[in-house]
């Protein structure tokens, strides 16, 4: 019988960049064979994939360099090579970028990802890894342990459960609440075949205009649509084309600054002396994300509340840059006048059955200014949001329900401690609960890119086998005594 038993409930990037580096410390460091249970309970036959990494559409691809990104955050070309090794440049030529460069479908990093972990639970003695097909529906603190209950009605227990479950669905903009239940209204643009309904001459509303709103023009493009497209947010930002070759430059350690203003004063002074030495901005961005974690750390509640709400849509755009072969597409479309992209606001909207009327008012304009527009389709491409994760997920939502975790005071996550436990309701930290994945984004920042996502996968990973190997110690200890 194993002395440790976990469970992951999840089974997208997060899980298996956890269970892929808890198979590898455990190698490492000569963990006793049988130490482990783990079990993953994820619904989708593919592990590793999750919402981002099981898109069917060939066109929604990484938005970097396949080199930049691999199960482990260590900056290996691990990803890359076997995308080269496995043959899928033949079947798809067009992820070749101009400079080289692998920008694959999304799909395949899902298969990627999924076949490594298969490998190394395959050979590794340490742990004894299983998949259950299931979706888990709440979890409960008994004794020192924990039950999850299955969607078929079984349970399982175990010592120790990683809470995995990735993106909450988009929530419905604001002044789209009545079109809610309205099938012109695509409300989650991730489910698969999302837009297959759409018609050739619809008129289409994308309502967002970051990474998502690229994907969903490259669908509809590709499947015939040509109807004309509006895509609208506040700022009307689109995300900036990702550089051919970034090599991290500048002094970004800001994590002395308690003010966001400092950071980002500092910032401009390194992306000007990088300009000084030919170098592009995203260089300094991209040092800057290698420290992000501790910058968000150094901020105050205040001044985290205030980077999201004046700068992060301007991050946003410079930090999460799009896929060239999708940056070229959208500015194409844009060329030829069948997109056109709007810094505004929804002020009201009216479901017809043959098309959705809405207010749009354009930005710096009073509201008796909005005017009405007419379309066919309304896609929302606003993205995740976390801020009623504990009545939305039900795994969180159950935990709540026992006081076990709350929402951190930004609303956008879990309030969680230093080693990824989630905060009860009374302020404690609950031992046997880790959380890892965008749930954490609240108290680490940004984990929203797989580089980072990896390196808390890795963290907590390092903690579990500490537990683990606490516990083995523990019941050798007592079987000297007996
Ligand atoms: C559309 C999109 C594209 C992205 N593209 C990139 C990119 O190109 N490069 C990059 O670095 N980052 C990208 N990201 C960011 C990042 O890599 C992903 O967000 C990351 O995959 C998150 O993984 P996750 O496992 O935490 O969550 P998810 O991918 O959401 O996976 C969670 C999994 O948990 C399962 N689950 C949920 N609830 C339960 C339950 N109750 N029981 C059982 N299973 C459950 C779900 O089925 C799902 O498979 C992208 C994100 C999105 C949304």
């Amino acid at each position: 019988m194993a002395l440790l038993d976990i469970i992951v409930i999840g089974g997208g990037f997060s899980a298996a960049s956890f269970t892929l580096h808890l198979l590898d410390l455990a190698a490492q460091q000569g963990v006793q064979p049988g130490t482990f249970r783990l079990r993953l309970i994820e619904p989708r036959l593919t592990l590793g994939a999750g919402i981002a990494y099981s898109a069917r559409d060939p066109n929604h691809r990484i938005n970097v360099a396949a080199t930049r990104m691999n199960w482990s955050g260590d900056g290996s070309d691990d990803f890359d090579r076997w995308t080269r090794e496995t043959g899928a440049v033949a079947e798809d030529p067009a992820m070749v970028w101009q400079d080289g460069s692998l920008y694959p479908a999304r799909a395949v990093f899902g298969h990627y990802m999924h076949t490594r972990l298969m490998e190394l639970t395959a050979s590794s003695p340490q742990i004894a890894f299983e998949h259950v097909r299931q979706r888990a529906e709440a979890v409960a603190a008994f004794e020192d342990r924990y039950r999850v209950r299955l969607a078929d009605g079984s349970s399982l227990e175990a010592d120790l459960v990683v809470l995995a479950t990735g993106h909450p669905p988009p929530n419905l903009p604001r002044g789209l609440e009545v079109l809610a239940g309205s099938d012109r209204f695509i409300a989650d643009p991730w489910r698969p075949g999302a837009v297959a309904d759409v018609q050739a001459d619809d008129r289409v509303l994308l309502v967002g205009t970051g990474l998502t709103m690229g994907d969903m023009v490259a669908s509809l493009r590709t499947q015939g649509c040509g109807g004309q497209m509006m895509a609208l947010s506040r700022r009307g930002l689109i995300p900036r084309p990702r550089a051919s070759t970034v090599e991290a430059f500048g002094d970004c350690d800001f994590s002395h600054f308690a003010r966001v203003s400092q950071s980002l004063k500092a910032m401009r002074s390194e992306i000007r002396k990088a300009r000084g030495e030919s170098r592009p901005w995203s260089d300094v961005l991209e040092r800057i994300r290698q420290q992000n974690m501790d910058i968000w750390a150094a901020w105050p509640q205040a001044e985290r509340r205030r980077f999201l709400r004046h700068l992060k849509p301007y991050w946003d755009v410079h930090r999460f840059q799009a896929a060239p072969q999708i940056d070229s597409l959208v500015k194409a479309v844009c060329n030829s006048r069948h997109l056109t992209i709007e810094a505004g606001s929804i002020v009201g909207a009216r479901p017809h059955a043959k098309s959705i009327e809405v207010d749009i008012k354009p930005r710096g304009l009073p509201a008796e200014r909005a005017k009405t527009h007419v379309f066919e389709r309304v896609v929302n491409c606003t993205g995740a949001s976390g801020a009623h994760i504990t009545r939305d997920d039900p795994i969180f939502a159950s935990l709540a329900e026992q006081r076990l975790v709350r929402s951190d005071s930004l609303r956008i996550g879990l309030d969680l401690d230093s080693r990824s436990h989630p905060v009860s309701c009374e302020g404690k930290s609950v031992t046997g609960l880790f959380v890892i994945g965008p749930a954490a984004r609240g108290c680490l920042g940004e984990v929203t890119g797989a580089p980072e996502l990896a390196l808390q996968a890795r963290r907590v990973a390092e903690w579990v086998l500490e537990a683990g190997t606490l516990k083995n110690g523990d019941q050798v200890r007592q079987k000297q005594l007996s």
